[in-house]
């Protein structure tokens, strides 16, 4: 059965897979950079990124040599801003101790930022025809009504169930294109919800379709509610320019820009958190001048509702708490940032608002 489970496949994809910028090459540079990129986001986002990204850094010493700031200003808007700095450092690594080659031996290319399980078992089976399978949420969905897998889905301990399924099913001989195959019928043929079975080159013997049970595969244990955290932030004004501060190099956005401020404590106003907030993060008094916007932004583990407020420099030094650097930048500059998604949502409000306007005259 698996013996045609891996004819199918390869065949289905061979015949008609998406025409993609990532599967016209075989530079193990491009293709790392695609996986890294697809790792967390969708496909047709990935698209306009990836292209941006090659014409910036066509290869992996362009990526190397270049500033950080600039590689997270390519990323920008993609999120999950750790996939770049790890990739830039891992870059750095394979230029200084593998004189620019990309380590084709799993060992090594694990050790370099950024590389898990994923990334190595895509980058070595596609670029370098390696048997190592690729285990992501398509693969694990497809498996999972193939073979009628009941282990959870979303469960860490499942992972080793999927892998053992994954490890009997994988084509030695293609690796590769196996790989892209399993994973390109979970994206357009196997979807989450109604999958298409019957343009599926493998339904005759997918045991939850024969069951009459695709609903009920993949099972997941039940999500756990995500929290939702209140964040006042100011746009501090002084001598026609505004406060940015950037967050430091890992962690959470790791060496994106932002406006000053935090979180809002329970029963504190927002406003008043504002002001408590860029005094402690930045060492300055300053006035609320107005009420800007509130914009709402979900990331992977909580949510945010972010009041902005316009606020006047009253006094002080910029003395930072947590920040690693600051700017005063005019509104014009403020593009030649990288800023997270978030504040991209009120930027362009920004620009608009009355005292920039004036400012711009
Ligand atoms: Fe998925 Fe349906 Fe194909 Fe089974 S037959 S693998 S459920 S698309």
């Amino acid at each position: 059965m698996n013996q045609f489970i891996r004819t199918q496949l390869i065949k289905w994809y061979l015949e008609d897979h998406r025409q993609l910028p990532w599967r016209e090459t075989d530079d193990p540079y491009k293709i790392w950079v695609s996986e890294v990129m697809l790792q967390q986001t969708q496909v047709k986002t990935v698209v306009p990124y990836y292209i941006k990204f090659l014409y910036e850094f066509p290869n992996l010493q362009s990526l190397a040599e270049a500033n950080l700031q600039t590689v997270l200003k390519v990323w920008e808007g993609m999120g999950y801003y750790a996939r770049a700095r790890n990739l830039h450092q891992a870059a750095k690594t394979v230029l200084n101790e593998y004189a620019g080659k990309i380590p084709d031996n799993i060992k090594l290319f694990r050790k370099l930022p950024g590389v898990g399980e994923y990334i190595a078992a895509a980058v070595l089976s596609i670029a370098f025809h390696q048997p190592y399978y690729v285990v992501d949420g398509n693969v694990k969905r497809v498996l999972a009504r193939l073979f009628k897998i009941d282990a959870p889905v979303n469960k860490t301990a499942s992972f080793k169930i999927f892998k053992d399924f994954a490890d009997k099913l994988i084509d030695t001989s293609n690796p590769g294109i196996f790989n892209q195959a399993i994973m390109e019928l979970g994206a357009i043929v196997c979807k989450p919800k109604n999958p298409e079975c019957n343009q599926c080159p493998v339904h005759s013997a997918c045991k939850a379709h024969q069951n009459g049970k695709t609903a009920q595969y993949p099972k997941r244990l039940s999500a756990k509610k995500i929290p939702e955290y209140y964040i006042a932030v100011g746009i501090v004004h002084k001598n026609n320019k505004v406060l940015i501060t950037r967050r430091k190099s890992d962690g959470l956005l790791g060496g994106l820009w932002e406006f000053p401020g935090g979180k809002v404590m329970e029963g504190e106003p927002a406003n008043q958190a504002c002001i408590r907030e860029i005094k402690e993060e930045a060492n300055l008094q300053v006035e609320i001048n107005y009420y800007l916007t509130r914009i709402k932004h979900a990331y992977t583990h909580f949510k945010i509702i972010m009041d902005v407020f316009d606020c006047n420099y009253i006094s002080g030094r910029v003395r930072l708490k947590g920040p690693v650097d600051h700017a005063w930048v005019t509104i014009q500059k403020i593009d030649d940032y990288p800023f997270p998604k978030a504040n991209h949502k009120f930027i362009p409000l920004l620009k608009k608002s009355e005292r920039n306007c004036l400012e711009l005259i």
